[in-house]
């Protein structure tokens, strides 16, 4: 039996009744049940405002376009990011026109708050943030740096549903928050995020940019119900970045269970832990920051020779994956290579191992075993 990095679990007939209120009443698109996501991820996160999308990528373009626009940002304006993220992270910067300035990471995989200080330069007007697998790492000293340099600040908790510091959700204080619910993130959905800006003006932006543009409040508000449904204005040139139902319901029965799977992946990591930390010669475990419980999205170590023990693990039928390569070595953003070499040195020595809710203790005992093995065969 193989054991793969990620498998989605849904409760399927739950799922499947959320689908099927959709499909009687006739309503799968924008409204009703994403209404009904956007109110409770609030109530479960604490934060002001939620918007239901089509992905979080549309979410990070989205964010860094309002911001600009609301701030009166000029194209080629600097934002902070990291190398160590998937692609859409920085490629949001581009899409807008922004320039992605690349800080180096720490141990923790996640922003270095001393480099990111050093990387600020008159056009900095943000710094985007990436929760690496779900940990914060140094997000606090991030936060207070964007306060003393009057920065916005931008999450991207693609993989920090659930994920709590000193038991409340993190995000309230940065300007926007972007989650992703892809088909094989931690809440999995088949597509969707959810955006959620701090200023409510911001939120009402996003509603109008998300669908094409179009106002709806000017029908809203003639009172005629139906009938001039068609006369709304069009704002903007807006986009068609808007979730629908189908998604949303498939994310209410997920989000009921997000704390209860969250905890079953925690256990994992530490039935891993418990292992691995026998075993400090032979790689380092990428530990959750103090007072962070993580969404525990990934299980991180880092070792030496990192493709050799893919290589290896593959053999047993077992199939980590790698949380990322550094940005800088695709050609898009070669411009920044070696600008950070400890994303870069990382980068080729980290390796994420099987993650999800169908894994047993006995799954993680072999893999462990296998990871020993592979690392002590290689240094006899
Ligand atoms: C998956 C992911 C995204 C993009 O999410 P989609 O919903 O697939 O668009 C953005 N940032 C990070 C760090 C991710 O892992």
């Amino acid at each position: 039996m193989s054991i793969q990095l990620f498998v989605p679990t849904f409760r399927v007939e739950e799922c499947l009744e959320e689908i099927r209120e959709c499909l009687e009443k006739g309503w799968t698109g924008l409204g009703f049940k994403t209404v009904q996501f956007e109110d409770e991820w609030k109530k479960y996160t604490g934060l002001k405002n939620a918007h239901f999308l089509n992905s979080a990528t549309v979410g990070l373009s989205l964010a860094l376009k309002i911001l600009k626009m609301e701030n009166e940002w000029n194209d080629g304006d600097e934002v902070i990011t990291t190398p160590l993220t998937f692609v859409s992270t920085n490629h949001a910067i581009v899409y807008e026109n922004l320039q992605p300035v690349f800080a180096d990471v720490d141990d923790s995989l996640c922003l270095d708050p001393a480099d990111v200080e050093k990387k600020i330069t008159s056009k900095t007007k943000a710094v985007l943030f990436v929760g690496l697998g779900g940990n914060v790492g140094q997000y606090s000293k991030i936060v207070e740096l964007c306060q003393k340099n009057g920065l916005k600040l931008i999450l991207d908790a693609a993989h920090m549903a659930g994920t709590r510091v000193n038991s409340e959700i993190p995000g309230k204080e940065a300007d926007v928050v972007v989650y992703s619910f892809q088909a094989v993130k931690n809440l999995p959905t088949a597509d969707s995020g959810m955006i959620c800006f701090k200023e409510q003006k911001n939120d009402e932006i996003c509603r109008k940019l998300s669908w094409l543009g179009i106002n709806k409040d000017t029908f809203a508000r003639s009172g005629e119900k139906g009938a001039y449904k068609w006369k709304y204005d069009v704002e903007y040139v807006g986009y068609k970045y808007h979730g629908n139902s189908i998604m949303a319901g498939i994310g209410l029965v997920q989000l009921k269970y997000l704390d209860q799977d969250n905890a079953y992946r925690r256990q994992l990591a530490e039935w891993y832990d418990e292992q691995f930390k026998l075993f400090p010669d032979k790689l380092r475990i990428i530990s959750v920051t103090e007072g962070c419980e993580a969404s525990r999205h990934l299980y991180i170590i880092e070792v030496d020779n990192r493709d050799e023990l893919l290589h290896d693990l593959n053999e047993f039928e077992i199939y980590p994956g790698v949380h990322y390569r550094d940005n800088t070595e695709y050609r898009m953003y070669s411009y920044a290579k070696g600008t950070c070499p400890n994303s870069l040195y990382l980068s080729e020595r980290i390796l994420s191992l099987p993650m999800h809710l169908r894994m047993t203790k006995e799954d993680v005992d072999f893999i462990c075993e296998k990871v020993i093995a592979c690392l002590t065969s290689k240094i006899l």
